[in-house]
Formats: C-alpha cells, structure tokens, sequence
C-alpha cells in the first residue's frame, strides 16, 4: 500500500493547497487501511511509509482530518489516532473479531458496522458485557440479516450532541440484556434516559452508515444532518433530529 500517490504528488506540489488536500486523502485511506488489516491504529511513522509522504506532512494532515472529524486524534498528543470510525484504539466496551483480524469495536454501531464495511471480514464476533450486570454477550453480524437476540442497545448522547465529547458518546453506545438492564444502569448511573434500539434497529443503522468510507474521495457524513438515512432505518423522534 505504500506509495498510493505520495511522491508524484510532492514532484507535482506547486499548489500548496492541493498537495495538502491529496496528502490528507492518502493519510486518511492509509489510516483506514492500517486499522482494517492490524485492528489497531497506525503510528506516523506507519502513515509515512504507506503514503510516501514525509512525517511533517502526515502530521499536519492528520491534525486536518481531526479538525473535520474524518478521525479524532488523542487530545494530548495530536498524533495518536483514538478513533476512525468505525475503528478504535482504545476499549470501548465491545470486541470485534474477524476471520483474520480482532478490532476494538468502538461503540455498538461501529462494532455492528465493520462487517458491513469491510469485504474481506462480512461475518464477524461481536461481543460486549451488559453495562448493567456484566452478562456476556456475543453475536455473530454478518451483511445478510440482523442477528438473533433480544437485548436492546442503548444510546445515551442525542445526535446534535454526540461530537460535543465523541469518545463519550461512543463509549454510552452499549448494548443490554434487556430495557429491564437500561433501566436498572440509569437508576445506578443517574443518568437521562437516551434512545432504546432493538438489535434489527441498530443493524439496519449500522449497515449503510459508512459506506464508502474505505474509498477514495469519501465525503463523511455529519450525524447532524442524517435524518432521512436515521428515518429510513426505523429512528423516530427528536433525539435523531427528527420530529416528534
Ligand atoms: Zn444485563
Ligand atoms: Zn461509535
């Protein structure tokens, strides 16, 4: 994967702004590239050797991709990549293991996307503990059908609010034995009651959220403005952005 375009792009570089704009491109593909063949997250080092680009440049684009929220960096160091949805480095309550590779699985959606992101892993092991009483859980998420079980998920941050402290947000995206458990978690946490979805619910969420993001010339899509994607897979109310 190395050298998808790096060099020629220095040789062509009179335009400072385009070359930023095609280095961020190839950091982002390399970033998403690296975490779904290792399940984890790439150093700059790594990024350099993949994009051809040097480590001045990778660093500067991957504080680009931060500040548009195409992956959000370690707030400490800028460099390390926390998130890339919908891969993480760090646990988040969910793992995620292909026939190849084992993810953190980042937040209930995320971990019920990655099948339907990656052709080369289309059936995966999901498997969390119930925030509420610790009960394992596993399913197998493959692109074909949402799979059996009924626990629900539970998602604690209203869609306008989620990139206010994403890594919050993701990480009060779990999934519950049973609305008996949401309820029993919010008592215990005195936390507001978010949204319940059932299991076909966030599958159908999952399924079609990320498409393209392993392409290039991805343009991500901001929660915030998603509500006909979120009406279309059965999300009601305005916690989705939608009317009540
Ligand atoms: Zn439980
Ligand atoms: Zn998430």
């Amino acid at each position: 994967m190395a050298g998808t375009g790096g060099p020629a792009n220095d040789a062509a570089a009179t335009d400072g702004a385009a070359a930023d704009g095609a280095a961020t491109e190839d950091v982002r593909l390399a970033v998403y590239r690296h975490f779904a063949e290792t399940g984890d997250a790439p150093s700059p080092a790594d990024l350099a050797t993949r994009t051809g680009w040097s480590a001045a440049v990778v660093r500067a684009a991957l504080g680009r991709l931060h500040d548009r929220r195409d992956l959000v960096l370690d707030p400490g160091d800028r460099v390390r990549v926390v998130l890339a949805h919908p891969f993480a480095s760090v646990p988040l309550g969910f793992s995620v293991m292909g026939a190849r590779t084992l993810w953190w699985g980042g937040c209930a959606w995320d971990s019920f996307a990655i099948p339907h992101l990656l052709d080369a892993e289309p059936e995966v092991l999901v498997a969390t503990r119930c925030p509420a009483c610790a009960a394992p859980h596993a399913w197998s998420v493959d692109r074909k059908a949402p799979p059996d079980g009924d626990q629900v998920a539970h998602f604690l941050t209203p869609t306008a609010r989620i990139w206010d402290d994403v890594v919050h947000a993701c990480s009060h995206q779990r999934l519950f034995c049973s609305t008996h458990c949401v309820d029993a978690w919010l008592a215990a946490t005195g936390r507001p009651r978010g949204y319940v979805l059932d299991l076909p619910t966030l599958w159908r969420l999952a399924s079609g959220w990320y498409v393209g993001r392993m392409d290039r010339g991805y343009v991500r899509r901001e929660p915030v403005a998603a509500a006909a994607y979120f009406a279309e897979v059965g999300l009601r109310g305005p916690f989705w952005g939608l009317p009540a």
